[in-house]
């Protein structure tokens, strides 16, 4: 099956057939078809899933684009990671920043730091540094490539193989929704992919660096970030419709 087979279908079908699709391919052919729908961008965090995906992207050499949100506050070891990578698969990471003006805004009204203090100066600091940067990266793109996996939090258990986020215009794709941490782990080994030494430290989920901290052992994978924070569900908004990520963050704009 070809992405041109199916061009007749309406984009809610084209996903769900593709879903179910997604079920008996490897991450390479997945991404193959991800990228045969049109423009497509995935946007890496330089996680460990993220550079298992980076790595089959530049291994393929498939025609998808590889991003990170470039936040102002990311550990000095994830920044050597993007420039290391690059190396390594011989591919551009585009880095997309903050607007100067929008932190200085949040710096104003919250200080550096107020993300500690509610989760409305939380959510408007992550809608600055990430949900409005990655609107950029997005844009003009026909596909969002990420790296959730149903098994990183209940939060994510449901994560399909592809959805049509009619909101944004975009199919996401998330091409290891089903994989393990250890199927991550023994790719990584195979292929020599370069990882965070973080994750070596107690780090299983990176984010900024004031906003993560090392799991205990038995902790879910995503306990260290936003630790502060009570709600079970907490995200950053780059994963939830973008009306609900505008209107918890909107008190900042
Ligand atoms: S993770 Fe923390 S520092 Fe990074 S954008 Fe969100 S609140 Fe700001």
């Amino acid at each position: 099956m070809t992405i041109h087979d199916l061009s007749g279908l309406r984009p809610a079908e084209l996903a769900a057939t593709l879903d179910a699709r997604f079920e008996t391919l490897d991450l390479a052919s997945r991404l193959r078809l991800a990228a045969g729908i049109g423009r497509a961008v995935f946007t890496s965090s330089l996680g460990i899933e993220d550079q298992v995906i980076t790595a089959a992207i530049g291994m393929e050499r498939l025609d998808i684009e590889v991003a990170t949100l470039e936040t102002g506050r990311l550990f000095p070891e994830t920044l050597a990671l993007i420039d290391e990578t690059e190396d390594r698969f011989g591919i551009e990471i585009r880095r997309h920043r903050p607007q100067e003006s929008d932190v200085a805004g949040y710096v104003a009204q919250y200080g550096l730091n107020g993300f500690y203090e509610s989760v409305e100066a939380r959510h408007a600091c992550c809608h600055v540094r990430k949900v409005a940067p990655l609107a950029r990266a997005l844009d003009g793109a026909t596909v969002w490539v990420t790296g959730l996996r149903r098994s990183q939090s209940g939060n994510r258990a449901a994560t399909p193989f592809v959805e049509y986020d009619a909101e944004r215009g975009l199919f996401k794709v998330n091409p290891l929704a089903d994989w393990s941490l250890d199927e991550i782990a023994a790719y990584v080994e195979k292929h020599a992919v370069p990882t965070n030494p973080l994750h070596r430290r107690g780090y299983p989920s990176i984010g900024c660096e004031p906003c993560t901290r090392a799991i205990k052992p038995g902790e879910p994978e995503r306990a260290g970030r936003w630790w502060w924070e009570n709600d079970e569900k907490r995200e950053c908004g780059l994963h939830v419709p973008e009306a609900a990520a505008s209107s918890l963050t909107s008190s900042s704009l």
